[in-house]
């Protein structure tokens, strides 16, 4: 991949690290932020000023739109360390991608490959000691852009800020979770936001999913808006199922396309599985549980890659997954993923960046 270093970017090294305050053994996820933080700036049409400067408060107006109208998108990814000391960032050019297309959709400018990528590269390099090396840690990535125009309006920002953070994470072990399949509230409609990562999908998720939670449920399996008949996917995460002899994962644009769920399918075609992407019916699944078809069923995102679901509530009637212990398929893909991003094994696809 041909993330450049051509644009300059100043850097501020910090005067004072705050990484021997680090207990890396106890890592609350997203609490502490590594030394340094890329900040660029967007004005009159194009990306100026851009700098590595030590992690730190910034000063915004109270008029800035991003605060009123919303126009905020993010990304997520992981870096690892292997034990040689390579440093490695799980597919990134598939995050810059999604981040151009939410760009697109919120009228936001798309950011430059050397901006995210070789930026990236840059301010993982200073901050590489921040880079957990122990099996299941990884440093988290968080870029974002935000419209900072200070005015009342609601019109495209003339100006913008995209900025890219980090922390170190602790091995993420999840155990598997409930479901409820949600039939009244919606996430996304057709012709919506869905597939975009803006900071709203996540704003109007709360409600609903505090209402999952108080009913017993870890998550929502949201559906369709126009039926609630197909799934489509969970809070933070993508599903995947297997159904008969089929790995299946729900498609179409109200979904947010995953880079794990991306990773996994195609994993799962190379691996000689049979493979669909496709409407997935909250019926088919149901009568699948009952039937003994649906032998494995997953959540995929960046967090966890890969979180077991064992129950899944539909009006009122809990469904049960058969046995975690039993599932091939999604324990033979994190037991390969495991390996190929701690440099383990041999990288035939080429993901490490
Ligand atoms: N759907 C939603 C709504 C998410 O927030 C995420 C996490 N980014 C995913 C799916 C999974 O995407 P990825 O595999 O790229 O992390």
């Amino acid at each position: 991949m041909s993330a450049t270093d051509q644009i300059s970017i100043r850097v501020e090294p910090t005067k004072e690290s705050r990484l021997s305050q680090v207990d890396f053994n106890n890592l609350k996820f997203g609490q502490i932020m590594s030394d340094h933080m890329l900040v660029a700036e967007y004005n009159d049409g194009e990306w100026t000023d851009i700098s590595i400067q030590p992690y730190g408060d910034i000063a915004v107006s109270p008029s800035m739109s991003a605060l009123h109208y919303g126009q905020a998108i993010f990304e997520g990814i992981k870096g690892y360390k292997f034990e040689n000391g390579t440093v490695s960032i799980f597919r990134p050019d598939k995050n810059w991608e999604r981040f151009n297309k939410s760009a697109s959709r919120l009228q936001m400018p798309e950011v430059p490959e050397d901006i995210f990528l070789g930026g990236l590269k840059k301010l993982l390099d200073i901050d590489r000691n921040w880079i957990p090396s122990k099996e299941g840690t990884a440093l988290y990535i968080r870029p974002f852009m935000f419209a900072t125009e200070a005015a009342l309006g609601v019109h495209p920002s003339i100006s913008y800020k995209f900025i890219i953070i980090t922390c170190p994470v602790g091995a993420y072990y999840s155990k598997p979770i409930s479901l409820k399949v949600e039939t009244h509230y919606t996430r996304a409609a057709e012709g919506g936001v869905g597939f975009s990562k803006n900071a709203g999908n996540y704003a109007l998720s709360l409600y609903p999913t505090q209402l999952a939670n108080d009913e017993g449920y870890d998550q929502i399996m949201w559906t369709d808006s126009a039926g609630h008949k197909y799934i489509e996917e969970a809070g933070t995460a993508n599903l995947i199922f297997r159904i008969g002899d089929t790995i299946i994962t729900p498609h179409g644009d109200t979904i947010l396309h995953g880079v794990t769920r991306r990773t996994i399918m195609e994993l799962a075609e190379k691996w000689g599985y049979k493979t669909e992407q496709r409407k997935v019916s909250v019926e088919e699944l149901i009568e699948g549980i009952k039937n003994g078809t649906v032998t494995e069923a997953f959540a995929a995102g960046t967090a966890a890659t890969i979180t077991h679901i064992d129950r899944i509530g539909f009006h009122g009637q809990d469904y049960t997954l058969p046995p975690v212990e039993g599932r091939e398929f999604s324990l033979k893909v994190l037991d390969y993923l495991n390996q190929l991003r701690y440099g383990k094994i041999e990288d035939p696809f080429g993901w490490n960046f």
